[in-house]
């Protein structure tokens, strides 16, 4: 989600300040849909569909094509982004694995987290059942009662110690800050999401 703005703004343009194109960018009813890699298919009140690429700033109307102006679709998804109702280029509309939630995610993102629940490799975690800190290696998108744990043969959830974490939280791998400060190649330990929390959260308990 964009960041909240606290100031005072105003959300729709004055519309005779503007020219013909960009006053039918914002009051045409269209339809923006995030295609990836940057492209947007935009669907005119007349039911055509054109493509808008944002990052090279193209458009497949014949506005753009033949006439080579800043046409009212590129210029309705520059809106439509900016308000939040589509994802910018890069990012795409996901279900946090975790929490549910919907937003914008990072496109390459799997699994997807929202802003709240996102741990990235390098991230150092407290284990909420020994408070040992560790490293983030890499989140998995396999769920702690899919994920089979190799030097054990049982899944992450089957785990005695895991046995109070949701069986349907994602499985995060972590290497001890000790053990990575030391050895060259630390043994890498599977975890529930939950059972880790993040520095900032664990200062608060
Ligand atoms: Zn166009
Ligand atoms: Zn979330």
């Amino acid at each position: 989600m964009p960041p909240l703005r606290h100031h005072k703004v105003a959300l729709a343009p004055d519309l005779s300040e503007l020219d013909e194109r960009a006053a039918r960018a914002w009051t045409e009813p269209m339809a923006v849909r995030p295609l990836g890699g940057g492209c947007y298919a935009v669907e005119s009140e007349s039911d055509r569909e054109y493509t808008v690429d944002v990052l090279d700033g193209r458009c497949t109307c014949p506005d753009y094509r033949y006439r080579g102006v800043r046409c009212k679709h590129r210029r309705r998804v520059a809106i439509e982004i900016t308000r939040g109702r589509v994802p910018p280029p890069g990012k795409r509309v996901a279900d946090c694995a975790h929490c549910g939630h919907e937003s914008f995610v990072p496109e390459t993102a799997d699994p997807p987290l929202c802003e709240d629940c996102r741990v990235e490799p390098g991230d150092v975690v407290v284990d909420r059942e020994t408070a040992d800190t560790l490293v983030v290696e890499r989140v998995r998108s396999a769920r702690a009662d899919e994920y089979v744990i190799e030097a054990t043969g049982r899944t992450v959830a089957a785990h005695p110690t895991n046995h109070d974490y949701p069986a349907d939280d994602v499985v995060v791998d972590a290497v001890y800050l000790g053990d990575s400060l030391r050895a060259d190649d630390p043994r890498v330990y599977a975890f529930p999401y939950s059972r880790l929390s993040r520095t900032e959260d664990a200062a608060v308990v």
